[in-house]
């Protein structure tokens, strides 16, 4: 058919019929507002509706949309240059930024590769923890533990290491790799360490790693807070352990801080809650301010010099748009935004009001618990929320809001101010006395 007779289609209609959206059901898809501008905190909608964005854009736009000094640093590089291959090339933008990361991220990390999106840097690192086993001499470790409710992606490998439940695995049953999971660490951030492994979920842990310590190339978590996979902040001391183990049995350590990453928990990385850092970390999501995408994992001396000790020597990866300068200059001005600011206090400033102003939820018949930490606010309910009734509600409450799974939650801006932040509280409790 091509495109006669569909050019005339409004937007709106025309997006119901062609365009694929996350997670969307290819024939009959869910309806999408369209947005005709941002600024700060606001989706301007093509009916004039404006609504303040709860998600950051999956808890991206840290700063807020249309700042200026971020239009600036990507106009800048536009009229340099927008892109060129990082084979056998490099620019000013991607070098500035390994710098900057390297500065921001204490311990041993050394060696950053810069990735297109989160899904990538997560397979990157499962890459190299893999070639790095086999480099030292231990072919057979080449499977991932893990622990359950996790998030790591979209892409093939970083499936398998998803919820086995709620993930994607019975859909690709058998095509899938098949790895380890544990349950997930049960002891809450704001509960008091138990010093029991059998209450605490290091002894299932040992007891796998122990059991399978010949095929396990590493373990691979977000610490602290798990997000996709429901939100849950679990006690850093898991990891402080879970790194002993690691050293133990010869795994690597693997954070996945693509979501938690600058700052969103009040701590700049979620592994500044812990004593350890990992092996490889992989970072996204609010890099760059959510203007463009990219991402990043940084590894240290110690997997590098494994990795190149052994034929090819190479990290087999190399995405075509790696490195983009554009995303670089995003992400560069992004971190400067975040350096000149106490972007602490706001964040610990958006914690407490979350945790004072959502405690009423408690009440609700429907609602089992309520959590903030940083700048996540959750209200998790006893049944799944259908996330299409929410975004029916989204404009008579001036919020954008989009629950998955139980949890109807919040991520907002750092910029986002208190009587902004109170309207959003309100419309998640709405949310949760109507869903
Ligand atoms: C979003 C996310 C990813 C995937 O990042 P994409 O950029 O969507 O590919 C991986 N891990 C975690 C923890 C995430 O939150």
């Amino acid at each position: 058919m091509g495109l006669t007779g569909l050019a005339g289609l409004p937007p709106s209609e025309f997006d119901h019929k062609h365009v694929l959206h996350p997670y969307d059901n290819p024939i009959s898809s869910g309806n999408t507002f369209l947005v005709k501008y941002a600024e700060g905190v606001h989706l301007h909608l093509d009916d004039g509706i404006k609504l303040i964005d709860a998600m950051s854009s999956w808890w991206s736009v840290i700063h807020g949309y249309n700042h200026p000094k971020m239009n600036a640093a990507i106009k800048e590089q536009v009229d340099e240059f927008s892109h060129v291959m990082f084979g056998g090339l490099t620019h000013e933008p991607a070098v500035d930024l390994v710098r900057q990361l390297l500065e921001l991220k204490a311990g041993d990390f050394s060696k950053v590769f810069l990735a297109d999106s989160g899904s990538i840097a997560v397979e990157v690192a499962m890459k190299m923890a893999q070639q790095y086993q086999y480099s030292i001499g231990n072919e057979t470790k080449s499977k991932f533990l893990t622990i359950r409710s996790g998030y790591h992606g979209d892409t093939w490998r970083t499936m398998s290491v998803c919820d086995p439940d709620t993930g994607m695995h019975h859909l690709f049953k058998g095509s899938l790799p098949v790895e380890y999971f544990v349950n997930q660490p049960p002891i809450a951030f704001d509960d008091e360490w138990i010093d029991d492994e059998s209450l605490n979920g290091v002894g299932e842990l040992r007891a796998t790693l122990e059991q399978e310590q010949d095929k396990v190339a590493a373990v691979i978590l977000e610490p602290v807070v798990q997000g996709a996979g429901g939100m849950y902040f679990y006690h850093p001391e898991y990891l402080n352990q879970c790194r002993a183990l690691c050293d133990e049995y010869g795994a690597l350590l693997i954070f996945d801080e693509i979501a938690t990453g600058f700052g969103r928990t009040g701590e700049l990385f979620s592994a500044d809650f812990c004593d350890i850092d990992a092996d490889i970390v992989c970072l996204g999501k609010a890099l760059t301010g959510g203007y463009l995408t990219l991402a990043a994992t940084l590894t240290t001396d110690k997997v590098a010099e494994g990795i190149a000790s052994r034929e090819p020597g190479v990290l087999m990866h190399g995405p075509t748009f790696m490195g983009n300068p554009l995303a670089c200059a995003a992400a560069n001005a992004s971190l400067q935004l975040l350096g000149s600011q106490d972007w602490r206090s706001k964040v610990l400033n958006i914690e407490s009001q979350l945790r004072a102003e959502l405690q009423v939820a408690l009440e609700l018949p429907n609602v089992t618990k309520v959590r903030a930490l940083g700048g996540i606010g959750v209200i998790e309910m006893k049944h799944v929320v259908s996330a299409n009734q929410a975004h029916s509600l989204c404009k008579h409450l001036g919020v954008w809001l989009r629950p998955f799974g139980k949890c109807i939650y919040t991520m907002p801006p750092y910029i986002i101010n208190r009587q902004q932040l109170t309207k959003v509280t309100h419309a998640m409790i709405e949310l949760a006395e109507r869903l």
